[in-house]
């Protein structure tokens, strides 16, 4: 007779719960990243597959010496690479309680399907987009939530042209054409090049001043794509650019959008959630005009990963598009809403909402907001600290909570300060003290920092930026 599993899996759980709150505790004490042995990277690359079982504390013990040392170092108050956020404890530990669960959430009469509607409510709500149930969903990311709303765009532009695009694809008809700035996020494109819009039909507008989405150029670039016979359907403007932090200004694209009848879609992956603090709200304005939005509470709340969400003004354009459900079928579960796999692309959905739902509940709107506007001090103090330094150069004005800098010193000309800012971020990461990550900002090589994390202090940044000289002083004496 096999054991009863409750009494093992029992005493192995409470192991686990042990080794992740030992695992946390340590973390800021801990490298921030280091390479991996080459022996221990070859021991998970090439372990064989197990030919009988193990125990499940013997489990633990191989995750304890093998895995949880080598993380890729987002969780640790200095590090600031890319858009990735420690996750929030609450999340952690909702994630154990919706793996024991395990439903498929696409649809249904049990508490993960309700309480999905609740946290897309929720977070419509954070950000003050207007929501009505049924007109958004969460999904794996933002890349995913983009082909969602994009789909959605593309399906109402060809439905304005008397075209069915589901049954006949894009065959016979114009170009449909899509609006953006050359800090868009790659994932738009990715969404345009897989629904057949082609990335020859996005084009780049450019940008005001402050790099913003220009109107004026903007509306000069519809009317010659519609001199040319093109349809112009879609303006993709960024609550929050990767590079920069950069947020549009989202009322006079609106605007334009009305009155051109096109699609606005807003990328709020990153910096949507910066609306919640009272010093960038008024950035925001015009926000809860857009046709679409997406969201991703694996950034900046915390969420564990993966988590994005779409968000649309009209829940029947994302039922339009994806339901493969007849019309008069649609209605049987009671709510009129039918199943999420009529409103994206995911037939069996993991249990998203629970981990959504404990970490706005453990910190409440008022706590994600002291933690949100937290990081968007820090990153105004850091803009300062460069701001201060001869030997740095801040590359953009600190609008959200990513810094865009550069190290300068003094007799380099464009060529080595591109090198010596091109090896930079990898030599700062080798150092263990600090994680941050490159870019290219107009054609100048640089260093951002996104900060996300509640825990990092001031003194953090302190030593990030003596980090920074300290690798730029290296690589420059090597030279
Ligand atoms: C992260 C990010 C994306 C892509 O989202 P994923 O969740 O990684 O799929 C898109 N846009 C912006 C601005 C981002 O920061």
């Amino acid at each position: 007779m096999p054991e009863p599993l409750t009494s093992p899996f029992r005493a192995a759980a409470h192991a686990a719960a042990d080794l992740v709150a030992d695992y946390l505790a340590a973390v800021p004490e801990r490298p921030v990243w280091q390479p991996m042995a080459p022996a221990a990277r070859e021991r998970l690359l090439a372990a064989a597959l197990p030919q009988s079982g193990r125990e499940l504390t013997e489990l633990l013990r191989t995750i304890e010496a093998e895995v949880l040392p080598a993380p890729m170092g987002n969780g640790h108050p200095r590090f600031f690479g890319w858009v990735n956020s420690a996750p929030a404890p609450a999340g952690v530990l909702a994630t154990l309680a919706a793996a024991a669960m395990n439903p498929s959430s696409a649809g249904g009469d049990h508490a993960d399907v309700h309480l999905e509607r609740t946290v897309v409510r929720w977070l419509a709500e954070l950000v003050g987009f207007p929501h009505r149930v049924g007109a958004g969903l969460l999904t794996s990311g933002t890349s995913m939530a983009t082909i969602v709303c994009l789909a959605a765009a593309r399906g109402r532009a060809a439905a304005r042209l008397g075209h069915d695009v589901r049954a006949d694809g894009l065959a016979g008809l114009p170009p449909l054409v899509g609006y953006l700035s050359a800090e868009t996020h790659s994932c738009v494109r990715k969404a345009a090049e897989l629904l057949g819009l082609g990335s020859r039909q996005l084009r780049v507008v450019a940008g005001d001043a402050e790099g913003r989405l220009d109107p004026v150029a903007l509306r000069a670039a519809i009317a010659a794509d519609r001199a040319a016979g093109r349809v112009p359907f879609l303006v993709v403007a960024s609550a929050g650019t990767v590079n920069t932090g950069a947020v549009d200004a989202f009322e006079p694209l609106a605007d334009l959008c009305a009155e051109q009848g096109l699609w606005l879609h807003v990328d709020g992956a990153y910096g949507a959630f910066g609306v919640l603090d009272p010093a960038l709200a008024p950035r925001y304005a015009g926000l809860a005009r857009a046709d679409s939005l997406a969201l991703d509470p694996h950034k900046w709340l915390g969420v564990p990963v993966d988590c994005g969400c779409a968000l649309v003004r009209d829940g029947e354009q994302l039922r339009e598009t994806f339901s493969l459900v007849p019309a008069y079928l649609r209605d049987e579960a009671g709510d009129g809403l039918g199943w999420y796999s009529e409103y994206g692309i995911e037939q069996t959905r993991p249990f998203r909402a629970l981990k959504v739902w404990a970490t706005i509940a453990h910190r409440g709107r008022s706590g994600l907001a002291a933690d949100i506007a937290h990081c968007t001090r820090l990153a105004r103090r850091l803009g300062e600290l460069v701001a201060a330094d001869p030997e740095l150069e801040l590359l953009a004005p600190v609008e959200t909570s990513i810094v865009a800098f550069r190290a300068r010193p003094a007799g380099l000309g464009a060529t080595g300060l591109n090198a010596l800012n091109q090896a930079l971020p990898a030599a700062v990461q080798r150092r263990g003290r600090a994680f941050v990550t490159g870019t290219v900002l107009a054609g100048r090589e640089a260093l951002r920092a996104c900060l996300l994390n509640a825990a990092t202090t001031e003194a953090d940044l302190t030593v990030l930026l003596d980090e920074v000289r300290a690798a730029a002083g290296d690589l420059t004496t090597r030279q």
